[in-house]
């Protein structure tokens, strides 16, 4: 075996499942040994501080600097029992991933010595030099200042030698530079709205919290492989590479036995992340070769949301240890399933409903229905905002592919729930509110005790779908942050439920009785939010034309679809229940289309630089062996044996030539294409730009290189391919 390519595969498969961590204890018996949890809490804080934390953390009353003292003092003994030396508040910027300074403890302690120091204040709010962090302008030089805030809802945990404080990130000014400020602010807003709800109809709710199960899913790939693949290396997906001739098409990966080694590095991510206290519940091969899915059993979303940029990080770290690379991008092989992040979604009060699950009795009954759909109404209403929250450069490849959902927002709720609407919409007033002796409505809404909800009756094609006792959002990206799209959720929501409750407030105040207004605006509302209704294929054609006469947002274009975050009413919305100014919005748009344009940017280098020092080189190398070999038969065939003979390597030898031709050409078109739209200002004129005018030649390139694949020989091919970057394993 002569090439690299050949060594590496070998390499590759010498890595042989290994599990480092054998923990022959019960998990229950470890599960969150690194998280400063209320458990450690209530060991290492005083029982008055206990207190006021805890009541922070349940109704987000603030926390002074006395208590943050104690708290930090608290938190340092624990941590340093733990051999923990070094702290860092812990933000996720408006960049990929999280953010992380670390400071050790010591400080001077007199005589050349150091001690272990760590300060209220050092937990609560820090000044992180972070001028390099993306701000869409918030942060010009002179108050270039951000600062940390510690979020007292989120734990505390220990990674490695070092304690890590969940914080959200701001400016001098106040603005979020972060995911988690608005997320927080819309969770309150959500709690806010959904308890005057939910007193309608149940006056000891005095909380409402939203719920968030994520299901993330991935790729493995063999490490040494990887690092012979510049496109995976610096942009997370494969530019170029013929598809390999099995891969999913017999769909024997889904749900199949675990390969030993990703079962190894499975067993060593759960017990780590049993560690920092995250309930991780399920995992299991996905659709496509080499793709897999982890899910947890969901938690309150502010941590769910940490716990899931946690988990991802943990995944780099520990797929390392396996030889593996942990691919989290929504699309890194071309002409298989790519990757997503269904978030289930529903929201629950302090009384223990589950606000999205049929209840028990009437009145619950009502309620459901009620949470039903003014969350239909506000899905409706901003379908084309939901969309935006998920819509990034990476994701783009996903969303409208054959197997995730299309780039139009539709809520699945199937057919029985379905029916319960129809039924209510076609019903008077009067008889809607009948109940029988027992309690129980006598239209459809009464009658479905909990079990009856068909949790079979699933359509995998809706980006939005009702299931049995959640909402599940589909069309997040796998390497999303998920505060993105629960933020927008939560508070379109949010806005949805105090519309309704003041409609309510309205027609009582008018003298019409409780039940009777619920149900009057119910019925309008099952009206109006028809249209985002859909149960059908999401994935037909026939979808797609009728989404647009419906009115539904189908945008395709990335950067054109975060126009939707600059709508009026829009802006009206984030406004009006706090979650972010005007300044804000124009800031985090900014920054999108930046980060839009970066990425594709560095596709289009790294596609330019392989497709001229990987692959034409390669291709030119075969091309002349091939003309050599025409050569030698010419001067030993006579004439017409030799037209018989080299005709076909002639053949070969001229379409080797087109393709080179092609995609030299292409290449010089596209770094025209770059130069032009590196002289636009406007963020969102480049972004456009490069969507429009450089990203179309991905495609055309790569069917080029993906030919030559074919042609040239396997020997001398420097790039791993497709078969060897799914299959080995
Ligand atoms: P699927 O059948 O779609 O693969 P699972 O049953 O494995 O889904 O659950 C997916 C996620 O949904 C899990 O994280 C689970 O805890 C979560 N989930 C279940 N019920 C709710 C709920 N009421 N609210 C939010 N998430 C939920
Ligand atoms: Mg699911």
């Amino acid at each position: 075996m002569s090439s690299l390519r050949f060594h590496l595969v070998e390499e590759a498969f010498s890595h042989t499942p290994v599990s480092v961590a054998a923990p022959d204890k019960r998990t229950s018996d470890y599960y969150g040994v690194n998280v400063f949890n209320r458990d450690k809490m209530s060991k290492y804080l005083s029982k008055e501080t206990f207190k006021i934390v805890t009541d922070a953390i349940d109704n987000g009353k603030p926390l002074g600097r006395e208590i943050a003292n104690h708290v930090a003092a608290g938190m340092k003994m624990w941590a340093m029992e733990m051999g923990v030396t070094h702290y860092t508040h812990w933000f996720h910027p408006l960049t990929d991933g999280t953010a992380e300074k670390h400071d050790s403890f010591i400080e001077h302690a007199g005589s050349g010595k150091v001690s272990e120091e760590f300060e209220g204040k050092l937990l609560a709010q820090q000044e992180p030099d972070a001028s390099s962090f993306p701000s869409g302008g918030i942060r010009n030089t002179f108050e270039a200042r951000g600062y940390t805030a510690w979020d007292p809802s989120s734990p505390a945990f220990i990674v490695d030698d070092t304690l890590c404080i969940p914080t959200i990130f701001i400016s001098y000014t106040g603005e979020a530079l972060d995911y988690k400020t608005p997320l927080l602010k819309a969770l309150s807003a959500v709690n806010q709205a959904a308890t005057e709800t939910c007193r309608l109809f149940d006056p000891r709710v005095n909380k409402v919290q939203s719920n968030l199960g994520w299901e993330q899913e991935y790729f493995l790939v063999d490490e040494s492989l990887y690092s012979a693949r510049p496109d995976l290396l610096l942009t997370g997906r494969t530019l170029m590479g013929h598809e390999s001739s099995k891969n999913q098409q017999l769909e024997d990966h889904y749900f199949g036995s675990i390969p030993p080694r990703v079962a190894a590095f499975m067993k060593d991510l759960e017990f780590e992340g049993y560690k920092l206290g995250m309930p991780l519940k399920t995992r299991h091969n996905e659709v496509a070769p080499n793709q897999f899915e982890l899910a947890p059993i969901y938690e309150e979303t502010n941590l769910a949301v940490d716990h899931n940029l946690l988990v991802m990080d943990v995944m780099h770290k520990v797929a390392k240890r396996h030889h593996f690379q942990l691919l989290l991008h929504e699309k890194p092989y071309a002409g298989i399933n790519g990757s997503g992040k269904h978030n289930n979604w529903s929201l629950s009060t302090d009384t223990g409903v589950n606000l999205y699950g049929p209840g028990k009795n009437a009145t619950e009954n009502l309620m459901f229905v009620t949470f039903l759909v003014n969350t239909l109404m506000a899905v409706y209403k901003n379908n084309a905002l939901l969309k935006a929250s998920v819509a990034t450069a990476t994701n783009e490849h996903r969303l409208g592919a054959n197997e995730a959902p299309p780039a139009i927002i539709s809520a699945f709720l199937g057919s029985q729930i379905s029916k319960v609407l129809d039924e209510l919409e076609a019903s008077t007033t009067d008889e809607a509110i009948k109940f029988d002796a027992k309690g129980v409505f006598q239209m459809g809404v009464g009658q479905i005790p909990e079990l009856l909800i068909d949790n079979t009756d699933r359509n995998r094609t809706s980006s939005f779908a009702f299931t049995g006792n959640r909402f599940e959002f589909r069309a997040v990206g796998s390497s999303a942050n998920c505060a993105s799209a629960m933020t927008v959720l939560n508070t379109a929501v949010a806005v949805q439920l105090a519309e309704f409750n003041a409609e309510v407030k309205k027609r009582m105040a008018a003298g019409e009785n409780k039940e009777k207004a619920v149900f009057a605006i119910i019925r309008e509302y099952i009206k109006m939010s028809k249209p985002i209704r859909f149960d059908g294929n999401g994935y037909s054609d026939e979808w797609k034309a009728e989404a647009l006469e419906r009115g539904l947002d189908c945008e395709t274009s990335v950067p054109v679809q975060y126009d939707a975050y600059l709508k009026p009413e829009v802006i009206d919305m984030f406004v009006k229940s706090g979650v972010m100014s005007e300044v804000e919005l124009y800031a985090r748009n900014e920054v999108k289309w930046e980060t839009y344009t970066k990425k594709i940017q560095i596709e289009s280098r790294v596609l330019g630089d392989m497709a001229m020092n990987h692959i034409i080189p390669v291709a030119t190398r075969y091309q002349s062996s091939l003309l050599d070999n025409v050569y030698k038969l010419k001067g030993l065939f006579e004439p017409a044996a030799f037209k018989k003979l080299s005709a076909e390597k002639i053949g070969m030898i001229e379409e080797i030539e087109s393709h080179v031709d092609a995609v030299q050409t292409m290449v010089g078109l596209m770094v025209e294409a770059r130069k032009v739209a590196n002289k636009i200002d406007n963020e969102r004129e480049k972004a456009v730009a490069y969507h429009d005018t450089i990203s179309p030649y991905f495609s055309k390139i790569r069917y080029h290189i993906d030919k030559l694949e074919l042609i040239v020989d396997n020997e001398i091919w420097p790039l791993p391919k497709y078969r060897e970057l799914l299959f080995i394993r």
